[in-house]
Order: structure tokens, then sequence, then C-alpha cells
């Protein structure tokens, strides 16, 4: 048996242990002890990582990421872009990943996203867990529709499948089950990136047959929503997770919090959004920085980290931990510490990830400097040790 042993200050995913000790048992890939320096039983011969003013936390968590392997933030190109290219560059946005922390990712619809998860858990390419929703759900002229494009053209090179009516819905959901996906993600509403006014999309009628067929063998719906309407019909429909969430009302977030949906609120898609001169446009993202992030915390709803980027120059992956700075910007440093690892874990589904923890996997990262005090110290250049599944890829160290 092999043994590791890592000394620092330590988020277990809730609570911080100022000079604690986390010891890994390398050969089953899991933690064995975590606990106070002194009181716990270092074992002898084990490797010991210790760092000055260093920390150690889970393996960081995105639960909203899209593989699209384009440059450009640009929807156009995120469908047309060749497969295989798409594929090449994903794999260099996995390691990238990885090494900025990044020891799980949720792919929120991607043609590349089951085959990468594959490739990593085979060993092939270096990246993150990945739970990838395969293809996302979408009306038809909605979401993903290239309208400048003939329908069945669009049809084919969309990265979503086309669905209209409760039966066709079910069976989109039947076809992302088909193609290995963790999960459905549906889009209930337009996006900015449309350019058009948004509007909510699918009918409650629609929502309800997908969440019933996603829940009927165990998978979660994740529901992009702008607007009143497309959020409170997903709620209704029991949708498990919100994405982006602009619009929030009183009686939306008391819905959410009463079934425990989780928010995952792609703050910083709209910190760092190129000046628009589209009024709604301006006007959904100053509600969302506002009166959203208020209802937010006053309703305490279950805030994820999830950066919505998509790994092109403006949104480059591996620049993630930036969502956990816009999240501790209007939720504090432990919350969007505890939004990244433990609670996102929960959102993912993943029962042995997310907290530092005997019996859980052993995916840690070790960063320079304090997080718990500056989010800041989780960029890139802090990121000294990652460990997955208890083998160390030293990044910075
Ligand atoms: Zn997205």
């Amino acid at each position: 048996m092999s043994h590791l042993v890592l000394r620092g200050s330590i988020f277990t995913g809730a609570d911080i242990i100022e000079r604690g000790c986390v010891i890994v048992d390398q050969s089953t890939g899991s933690i064995v002890k975590v606990g106070e320096r002194g009181e716990v039983d270092e074992p002898a011969g084990a490797k010991v990582i210790e760092v000055r003013d260093s920390a150690v936390l889970p393996g960081l968590t995105d639960a909203h990421i899209h593989f699209f392997g384009s440059k450009k933030y640009d929807m156009a190109e995120w469908v047309t872009t060749p497969e295989t290219l798409v594929a090449l560059r994903s794999v260099s946005d996995a390691r990238k990943l990885l090494r900025a922390g990044f020891t799980a990712v949720r792919d929120l619809g991607s043609k590349a996203g089951t085959y990468l998860r594959r490739a990593v858990e085979e060993g092939t390419i270096e990246g993150p867990r990945i739970v990838s929703a395969a293809k996302s759900l979408s009306q038809t002229g909605g979401d993903d529709d290239l309208t400048i494009l003939p329908l069945h053209i669009s049809r084919e090179l969309s990265y979503s499948y086309f669905c209209d009516g409760p039966w066709e819905c079910r069976k989109a959901v039947r076809k992302v089950i088909r193609d290995y996906g963790d999960l459905i993600k549906v889009y209930a509403s337009g996006s900015m990136s449309q350019g058009t006014k948004v509007r909510r999309q699918f009918t409650i009628e629609e929502l309800e047959a997908i969440v019933d067929e996603a829940h009927a063998v165990g998978l979660k719906v994740a529901a992009h929503a702008y607007g009143e309407e497309a959020l409170m019909n997903s709620v209704k429909a029991g949708v498990d997770s919100i994405e982006h969430g602009i619009g929030l009302t009183r009686d939306i977030a008391r819905e959410m919090e009463t079934r425990g949906v989780f928010y995952i609120p792609t703050l910083s898609a709209y910190l760092a959004m190129a000046p628009t001169r589209n009024e709604e446009h301006i006007r959904l993202v100053k509600r969302h920085l506002t009166e959203d992030m208020e209802l937010a915390k006053q309703f305490h709803l279950k805030v994820v980290v999830g950066s919505d980027f998509v790994g092109c120059d403006t949104e480059p992956h591996g620049e993630n931990y930036r969502e956990i700075v816009s999240v501790a910007k209007y939720f504090g440093n432990k919350e969007a510490l505890i939004a990244t690892s433990s609670r996102a874990a929960e959102c993912l589904g993943l029962k042995d990830s997310g907290w530092l923890r005997e019996g859980y996997k052993a995916d840690l990262v070790v960063a320079k400097g304090n997080p718990m005090t500056d989010v800041e110290n989780l960029s890139p250049a802090h990121i000294l040790y990652v460990i997955q599944n208890g083998h160390v890829h030293s990044v910075n160290g």
C-alpha cells in the first residue's frame, strides 16, 4: 500500500481545518483520513506533500460547461466546426481543465462530451471526470437551430436534438440515453446568443414529458431558463437544476427552495459579456446581477458554480475559476467554495466526490495561498498539485 500525506490548511467541503492533514491510499485512490495535524497517524514511509502557505481542497467542479471546440463565441461556429476538430480541441481543453484544478465537470450539451468521458475513463487522455448531457434538447426554431440554414441541415449539424410535442420529446430523451448521456439538458427558453427577443420554449406539457422520461431511468434534468414563464414551467415540471435562471420572482424562488432545485447562475458569462445595444439583453443582465442574486440569497437557493464556458477565446477552458470568483462576489468565499465542491458534487449526482472525507475519492487540489480568504488564489497560477484518484499531477510545483 502506498500512501500520500497532504498537509496544509484544509477545506473539507464545508469546514476549515487550519493545520490539517489528509491521508490518501494511492492503491485504492481514496481518502483514508482527514483531521488536525498531530491527531492523525501518518503512515510511515508515505510520500508527503507540504508547501508553505498552501491549502488543500476537494478537486474543483464546474457544473456548466460545453465542449464546443470552437475558437469564437459564435453559434454558427459551434454548429459547423467539423467534429474531428471539435474533438481534437476538446482533448486539449480537458487537459487544461484538469491542470487548472477541475477534477469534475458537467458538459451541458456538445457533440464530444460522452466520447471525451470515455477517453478519460479508459486513460487515453488526461481530463476531469465528465458528466455529459450528450446532445441537448431544443424545440424546432429554438436554441441551437441555426435558422439561416435549411431545417434538415441545421437538424443534422446541431448539438441539440430538435423535438416538438410530448412524444417527440420523450423520443429525444431516449436518443440521449442511447448516446450514453448522463443527464438531460433542455432549452426551456431562448438565449442571448440567438440575438432575438428571449422567449419561453417548449410548453409545460413537453417539459413534463421530458422530466418524466428522464426520471424514469434515473437521469436528472437541467433546464436552461430565461424569463418568468420558462422558469416557472421548468420548476413545476420537476427539473433538477435551473441554468442561468434570469428573471427570478419570489414565487419562483420559493418553489425552487421547497423543491431543492439547484441554481447555476453562470455569472461570469454575463459579467464578461461584450457591450451590447440590445435593450432587452441589458435589462436582463442587470436584473440577474441584482434582483436575482438577492432572491437567491433570501431563499437560500442551492447555488452551484457553472461557468458556461465553451472553450472559445473569450471563455477559455482552464480559466473556469473565474466563476468561483464571480459567485464569491455575491455570496462570499466560503459559499463559493461549497458551490464548487460538496454542493456541486451533489448537483452532478457524484456520491463519492466533492468532500475531503474518509472513503471519498481522492480528487484534491493543493493551491498556493489561502482561497478561504481570497478565491483568486484558485487561479491556474496558484494550482500546485492536482490529485486525481490518488494520482499526483504536479502543475506549478
Ligand atoms: Zn450553456
